[in-house]
């Protein structure tokens, strides 16, 4: 591609981009297509011959499109949020045709530069205390799986990497069953083995831990020869928004030698308001901590930004350093593939210096304090209907509800979400709740308006009506 059709192109990606988010509120959020419909529309064999852009993008517009689920819409209330502010966008498309490898040092000096300062924004905009020092990874995924691996070399005597598992004790490591399912995956990647995650059972409006129980299995695995090597608490967990008594945690695990991974992939952004705090109190006293600027606070996918009291845990876990990859003569320098399990890094403390500069740190205290209210109003409207009921009250912005509908309320429930959902103008997902279909609500999308809520409010209410008449 020569050098005009680039810039020609990238204008159009670019207004394509502009004109997409600014067409949202007319689209269905949830895609409408069944599966293998968009499959069909694709050629079975590579092109041997190169085609021009006019035909690949129109095909982007025809094929693609449509088969989207939008993210950005204002009145998605899936899941959590995956916002990509505008700025965010515009500082990915500078990455984009940048293109560096930034896994060193000098791979991209600017790059590690700017990752350094921009998560120690991020730090002190959390209230973290100094002495954390942050890294951005591709997903909590990755996050929570670095910290699982350093808590297996600190237990095994910093051993596991060179001897593996099979030569040394069983390891723990303990959770409560509110935890995403990432702390499953690291558990069975890092090779601790679904069996030495000791479930923790919860308690309490919030479902924390029990930390007497935990304490009590700390104590009982050690007995039994085991070795304990860390705890996953949670701050806003997936399903229902539990939250661990961090404090609590950390003294019984510090108590014991354990090492503190807190998983805050979504609550982390709302941290940025100091109201919200007392949600995790006692994380300054943490060992690591994970949150996705990616979800909330709105940066571009992919950017989770995972802080560490001590680094050289980090490194001495996971950097191998082979002789071609040294910055010789460069000490005191930060390779921040050293900080991760995979050595090719994208630059992503580009969209992280762009989202906080441009709308401040004030601006996205507002976007959430909002979402926070707007969520409340609507859990406290649906209870006053006499055929709702709220299964969660509000924790920050999700909360879950159900519908009191005829026959078995789990499948009307899931009936209700498939309609609610097939509408298209709103989009929600259920969750389990003690065994029992509810269905999920979360607000925090970037542009959202209040006006969105009152249009779930209304778009819940008439379908649920209309599945009743039916019934
Ligand atoms: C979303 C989420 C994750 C997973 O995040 P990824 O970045 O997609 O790996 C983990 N834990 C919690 C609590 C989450 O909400």
């Amino acid at each position: 591609m020569d050098e005009t059709s680039f810039a020609d192109w990238s204008k159009r990606a670019a207004e394509w981009g502009a004109a997409y988010r600014s067409s949202l509120r007319e689209r269905p959020v949830r895609a409408k297509t069944a599966p293998g419909e968009i499959a069909a529309q694709i050629a079975n064999a590579p092109p041997e011959r190169g085609e021009s852009m006019e035909a690949i993008f129109a095909d982007f517009e025809r094929i693609i499109v449509p088969g989207m689920t939008h993210w950005q819409h204002p009145r998605f209330f899936a899941y959590f949020p995956a916002n990509a502010a505008p700025v965010s966008v515009i500082a990915e498309y500078l990455v984009t045709a940048m293109a560096a490898q930034c896994m060193l040092w000098q791979t991209s000096p600017a790059a590690t530069e700017l990752e350094t300062k921009v998560l120690d924004w991020l730090r002190q905009a959390i209230g973290l205390p100094e002495g954390f020092a942050g890294v951005i990874q591709d997903s909590a995924s990755s996050s929570t799986l670095s910290a699982v691996l350093v808590m297996r070399e600190r237990a095994l005597a910093w051993k596991g990497n060179k001897a593996g598992l099979c030569a040394n004790p069983r390891l723990r490591v303990y959770s409560s069953d509110q935890v995403h399912t990432s702390i499953d995956r690291a558990i069975w990647v890092s090779g601790i083995g679904e069996d030495n995650l000791v479930r923790i059972p919860v308690k309490g409006e919030k479902r924390s831990m029990d930390c007497a129980a935990l304490e009590a299995a700390i104590i009982r695995d050690k007995e039994a020869g085991y070795v304990p090597a860390g705890v996953i608490a949670c701050t806003g967990g997936t399903s229902t928004g539990a939250c661990d008594d961090i404090a609590e945690v950390v003294r019984v695990a510090h108590a014991h030698g354990l090492y503190v991974h807190v998983d805050a992939a979504w609550a982390g952004a709302a941290m940025i308001c100091e109201e919200f705090r007392s949600l995790w109190a006692g994380v300054d006293q943490a060992d690591s901590v994970v949150f996705n600027p990616h979800k909330w606070l709105g940066a571009q996918f992919d950017c989770s930004a995972h802080f560490v009291r001590s680094p050289d845990d980090l490194v001495r876990t996971l950097a191998i350093k082979p002789e071609y990859l040294k910055t010789h003569g460069r000490d005191g320098i930060i390779n921040y593939s050293e900080w991760t399990v995979p050595l090719g890094r994208r630059f992503r403390a580009l969209k992280l210096w762009f989202l906080l500069r441009f709308h401040g740190l004030e601006g996205l205290k507002a976007m959430i304090r909002n979402h926070v209210a707007w969520a409340q109003k609507l859990a406290e409207r649906l209870r006053r209907q006499d055929d709702f009921e709220i299964v969660i009250d509000p924790v920050l912005s999700l909360f879950s509800f159900r519908h009191l509908g005829a026959g078995d309320l789990d499948a009307h429930n899931l009936a209700l979400i498939d309609a609610i959902n097939d509408d298209g103008r709103i989009y929600l997902t259920q969750t389990r709740v003690d065994g029992r279909i509810a269905i999920r609500f979360q607000a925090g999308q970037f542009d959202m308006a209040e006006e969105d809520a009152d249009t779930a409010f209304e778009v819940i209410t008439e379908i649920a009506k209309s599945l009743d008449r039916v019934a």
